[in-house]
């Protein structure tokens, strides 16, 4: 019996369900990446998607097989491989979102024409289907689902152990020579200088993100519900990425940390408040389960012909990192350099983007999902519609962020923006949150406003107003057309 274990995000041997349903029935395993250019999330996981693959077809040759990476069409390749390994069986664990659905739904095309069964695994907490409410509902608020998933947190998959010999598994067939190589437009990008240049902020792999996991625990950990708003601090786990590519699996994870709240030095609070971020990553997955359009329309309808703006210098302007709002350019320009952006920080660039630039949140979710390393079409999607208010969680009040205040709470000191805006290191901190409100002080000091830095085109509280106006506009439309029908 030949399994090919087809592998999306879950580039790990740990906790690799698929994997172990194979070994443990004996099965000969072709263990495949199929990276199709028409099926891809972005730039900047593509990047990291490259070293990740080769960081696991090393692990996977030390332990005596290979890891086959294929790159063209997907339902072509797909075909070759089956055909080629005279494969019974196909194991893959199932994932949300484009481009996994697509392929998803592909594969199963090219399965029936190979008359062989294509098995999915799950890699939630708990499957999508198992977390309903008493009548049998779909959750749309994250607070009850999270209560739900807590009483489940006993009852969490116990995570397989990495297999520690994959020699036996080895099929009789060679593979073709060119299946053995990372696909070129992975390499080509990941020599660029820029792919090089974010790649170079972190470490990539199974075994790092373990390591990653370890140093988050002992060192911040205790601390994370205090510091974790504070984006100049190493407070987060920074996990979200191996997550995403599955070197961590969630399950397992979730283990570790329920095994840490039996050693004294930790604090059983906090592991329960980093726990609950893990919850948010499920509630997105869940939500894009039931909801597959949620990637592309708004949760609350209403929503959908809401009057955006087309203004592509102040996309651009937010793109670069230049609106003249410090917080907004510091996080964008951390997003540039680095492929990632301080949860804090995310919710404050789309903000501003969505409420004071009235740029659609589908802009915004674009762009991130081209620069985000950790690119997650559920987080992505449930992070914009959340912040645009578009989403599920929709607040009593209407959720609109002042990037000044919150750059004043949450930077005081103004080290975050300092070390992602340079030019700003000469003005002292209590300037730094709105330098246009002190262009005499900075004159006095000799820093040249629209020279040094840029006075922003977009006045925060005009803007504001325009938006809340449109809103406004916008729920007077819905209940009229409501009341017509
Ligand atoms: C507009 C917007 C877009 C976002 N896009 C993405 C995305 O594409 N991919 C992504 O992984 N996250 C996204 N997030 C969620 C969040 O910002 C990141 O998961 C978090 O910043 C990752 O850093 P960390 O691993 O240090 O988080 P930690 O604070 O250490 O949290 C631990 C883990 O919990 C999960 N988590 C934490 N906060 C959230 C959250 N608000 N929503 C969902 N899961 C969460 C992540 O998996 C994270 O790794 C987005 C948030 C916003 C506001």
């Amino acid at each position: 019996m030949t399994s090919l274990i087809w592998l999306q995000r879950d580039l790990r041997l740990s906790d690799h369900a698929p994997l172990m349903h194979a070994i443990k029935r004996n099965c000969k395993l072709v263990i495949a990446y199929f990276h199709d250019p028409k099926h891809i999330i972005g730039e900047a996981n593509n990047a990291w998607l490259a070293d990740s693959l080769l960081n696991l077809q090393k692990t996977i040759r030390q332990q005596g097989s290979e890891l086959l990476m294929l790159e063209g069409d997907f339902s072509h390749n797909f075909s070759q491989v089956l055909s080629h390994y005279k494969t019974d069986e196909v194991l893959y664990h199932y994932e949300v979102g484009e481009p996994f659905l697509s392929q998803q739904h592909l594969a199963l095309q090219v399965c029936h024409q190979h008359k062989i069964s294509l098995q999915p695994f799950d890699q939630a907490w708990h499957p999508a289907e198992q977390v309903l409410t008493q009548k049998g509902q779909i959750y749309s608020v994250f607070t009850p689902f999270y209560k739900k998933l807590l009483t489940l947190l006993n009852q969490v998959d116990y995570p397989y152990d990495a297999p520690d010999n994959l020699q036996q598994t080895k099929p009789a067939q060679t593979p073709r020579p060119e299946w053995l190589n990372l696909p070129a437009s992975l390499n080509k990008l990941r020599q660029t200088a820029w792919a090089q240049r974010m790649i170079s902020h972190w470490q990539i792999g199974e075994h790092q993100a373990w390591l990653q996991v370890k140093n988050f625990c002992e060192n911040s950990l205790n601390d994370y519900p205090i510091q974790r708003d504070y984006p100049a601090e190493p407070a987060t786990s920074k996990l979200s990425v191996h997550l995403q590519f599955g070197e961590l699996s969630v399950r397992e994870l979730l283990h570790y940390l329920q095994g840490l709240k039996a050693q004294p030095e930790y604090d059983v609070h906090a592991i329960d408040s980093f726990i609950r971020q893990l919850a948010w990553r499920e509630f997105g997955r869940y939500l894009l389960h039931f909801n597959p359009l949620l990637e592309n329309q708004s949760f609350q309808s209403k929503f959908n012909n809401f009057p955006w703006d087309d203004d592509p210098d102040n996309l651009r302007d937010w793109q670069l990192g230049q609106t003249g709002v410090p917080i907004i350019d510091a996080g964008m320009r951390e997003l540039w350099q680095t492929g990632w952006m301080h949860n804090r920080v995310r919710m404050l660039v789309a903000s501003w983007l969505t409420k004071n630039a009235n740029l659609s949140w589908r802009e915004g979710q674009a762009w991130f999902a081209n620069t985000l390393i950790d690119a997650d079409p559920a987080n992505n999607a449930m992070g914009w519609q959340w912040v645009a208010g578009c989403g599920v969680d929709a607040a009593p009040y209407y959720r609109l962020f002042n990037p000044v205040v919150q750059s004043t709470r949450f930077d005081t000191q103004t080290e975050y923006i300092k070390h992602w805006l340079p030019e700003l290191k000469p003005i002292p901190a209590k300037w730094v949150h709105a330098p246009w409100q002190h262009q005499n002080e900075l004159k006095s000091i000799g820093f040249d406003l629209p020279k040094q830095y840029r006075i922003p085109k977009i006045d925060l509280a005009q803007s504001r107003h325009n938006h809340l106006d449109r809103v406004q506009a916008q729920k007077s439309y819905t209940q009229a057309l409501q009341l017509q029908n």
